[in-house]
């Protein structure tokens, strides 16, 4: 029948593509249905076009799951190696941009490129703008599990997977559609919300908005202890950088953050140092030594420093030096929300569905895998590699039932 599928898969990101292309591999006949007019449109903004595949270090400690053993097995069966083998056999030039990240070198084209090559290679059919307007579950004999309305014609599966990925970036096709899905099947779904989201300043901050464009290396430590060093990025309108959206996973609204601005070393030893060598060095210089220059004019501008010499320094002016150096407080006002997030945590409840298939355990022949997952990864290459491990977890799975 020309209206039926072994498989459908609804969403051709990076965990519906691979996932297509893996069970087709395996003989079994798929239709991967997208909504938008190109699939892996998210993968080609990945990385600031780049597109971070995977990294080279990978483990449990990297996701954020209510529970964090969920992607133990996934990520066992399919990890890093596995999608570098795969890079590799293409011919992708790659790089080790920071600690273990890796990069495509041309451009994220050439993932895509590798993706839809694979689909076609083993014949996936790949179906885009489609609109599904219902999902039904069948008791049929024939294997006819679910049925599905769509652009006004009907489709047949025995398997339905849902990769229709998180809330962020709603201009690349994002929609609440896997999480309607599990809800119509009764399952959980955790509260969705933006994450590796920059923060928007409080009002009392918003004269920080002088600084933007100004980044500097920091340590910064959510309420919960989780801190994460690397860079801090002033903009117009809040906090961003790499350290900042790492810890935005961590933080909950009405929390504040500490912020250390100079992780590398102690200021008051720094300065009484200096202050043995160039005791007339007045402290705006002594520090611009350290920090970004219209950074210490802030300071000064707003009387948390006074500009004397190094000489004159007292203990107690040491001490204020330190506390808002490496301990300044900073309370966000909210984040800048899906529009800028790169993820979204929270989703399908994990206890919904089985680790080593990704099936839900109420419902035969249903799948979850990628991002519509409760299950959101740090900033570095590892929510992509869980759309890889989830999808040939399932994938694997399907093929050998
Ligand atoms: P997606 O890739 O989002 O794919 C979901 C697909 O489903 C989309 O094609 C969408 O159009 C389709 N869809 C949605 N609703 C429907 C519907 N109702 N009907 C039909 N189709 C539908 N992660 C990294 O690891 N490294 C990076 O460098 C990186 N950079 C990023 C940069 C940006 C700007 C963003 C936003 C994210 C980045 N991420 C990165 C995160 C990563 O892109 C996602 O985690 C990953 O794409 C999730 O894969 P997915 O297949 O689950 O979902």
């Amino acid at each position: 029948e020309a209206n039926f599928s072994d498989v459908i898969i609804i969403g051709a990101g990076a965990a519906g593509l691979f996932c297509a292309a893996q069970l087709a591999k395996r003989g079994i006949r798929v239709s991967l249905l997208d909504n938008g007019k190109k699939a892996g449109r998210k993968i080609l903004m990945s990385g600031g076009g780049f597109c971070n595949f995977t990294n080279l270090e990978v483990g449990p400690q990297h996701y954020l799951s209510r529970n964090p053993h969920f992607v133990k097995s996934a990520l066992a069966r399919f990890n890093q190696w596995d999608f570098i083998a795969l890079v590799a056999e293409y011919g992708i030039p790659y790089y080790e941009k920071e600690a273990g990240q890796l990069f495509c070198q041309r451009g994220a084209q050439d993932i895509v490129d590798m993706l839809l090559a694979e689909c076609k290679k083993y014949g996936v059919e790949i179906a885009l703008r489609q609109h599904i307007s219902a999902v039904e579950s069948m008791h049929e004999a024939d294997g006819n599990r679910f049925k599905l309305e769509l652009n006004g014609s009907v489709r047949y599966c025995r398997d339905l997977v849902i990769a229709t990925g998180g809330l962020s970036m709603p201009g690349l096709g994002a929609t609440a559609f896997g999480y309607q899905i599990a809800q119509q099947f009764g399952m959980e779904v955790i509260a969705p919300r933006a994450a590796l989201v920059p923060f928007t300043y409080c009002e009392a901050d918003k004269g920080l908005s002088l600084l933007s464009g100004i980044s500097l290396p920091v340590q910064v430590t959510a309420s919960c202890g989780q801190s994460f060093t690397n860079a801090l990025l002033f903009t117009h309108r809040g906090l961003s950088g790499p350290a900042i959206l790492q810890i935005s996973n961590y933080w909950q609204p009405n929390e504040s953050l500490a912020i250390d601005l100079l992780p590398q070393q102690n200021i008051s030893e720094y300065l009484q140092h200096l202050r043995r060598e160039a005791p007339k060095l007045h402290l705006k210089n002594a520090l611009s030594r350290l920090f970004p220059k219209k950074l210490t004019e802030l300071w000064l501008e707003r009387q948390w420093i006074e500009d004397i010499s190094l000489a004159e320094l007292s203990n107690f002016q040491l001490h204020r030096l330190e506390e808002f150096i490496h301990h300044w407080c900073f309370k966000p006002n909210g984040t800048e929300g899906y529009r800028s997030a790169e993820v979204t945590q929270g989703g399908v409840d994990t206890r919904e569905l089985s680790s080593k298939t990704m099936e839900s355990r109420k419902v035969a022949g249903l799948h979850f895998i990628g991002e519509v997952v409760d299950v959101a990864g740090w900033l570095g290459g590892y929510n992509f590699q869980w759309a890889w491990s989830s999808a040939y977890a399932c994938a694997d799975a399907i093929a050998t039932a």
